[in-house]
């Protein structure tokens, strides 16, 4: 799966979906789960994962012209140089990107970050950059 930022415009049309959104993509219908909604007065923020197999760079420019802004997500970063290894912000992801090995060594995996930047604030070094 690729996770992809989506904003879509206010008056697009969901027709009722809730966790999964089929998109046509190059003539094949894709289904990408919707992992993360915000509604704002722009219109829809979302985070979508799409099949693995399925080019971003096609999706993007079919939801492009569709009306809506998309782009691959960039994810949670730590600078190494300056993380104390503290753990707060393992405890502020409810997504369990970030997490202390046995040896508490923070490790990041990407794989599970939506991008919620709640481990931003977290930080008491201010070492996370969620891009
Ligand atoms: S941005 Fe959200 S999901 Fe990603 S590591 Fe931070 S708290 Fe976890
Ligand atoms: S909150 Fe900041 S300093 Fe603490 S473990 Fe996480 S990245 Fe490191």
């Amino acid at each position: 799966m690729g996770k992809i930022n989506v904003i879509f415009p206010k008056n697009y049309d969901f027709n009722g979906v809730k966790t999964k959104l089929t998109i046509e993509v190059a003539g094949v219908p894709v289904v990408a789960t919707i992992i993360r909604s915000t509604f704002t007065s722009d219109g829809a923020h979302m985070v979508l994962d799409i099949p693995k197999e399925i080019d971003a760079d096609e999706f993007i420019k079919t939801m492009s012209q569709d009306g809506a802004r998309a782009y691959v997500r960039a994810l949670v970063t730590v600078d190494e140089n300056e993380c104390i290894q503290c753990g707060e912000c393992c405890s502020a992801c409810a997504y369990n990107a970030l997490t202390l090995d046995a040896d508490f060594n923070l490790v990041v995996n990407k794989d599970n970050c939506t991008g919620c930047r709640t481990c931003v604030d977290a930080c008491p070094r201010r070492c996370i950059t969620v891009y």
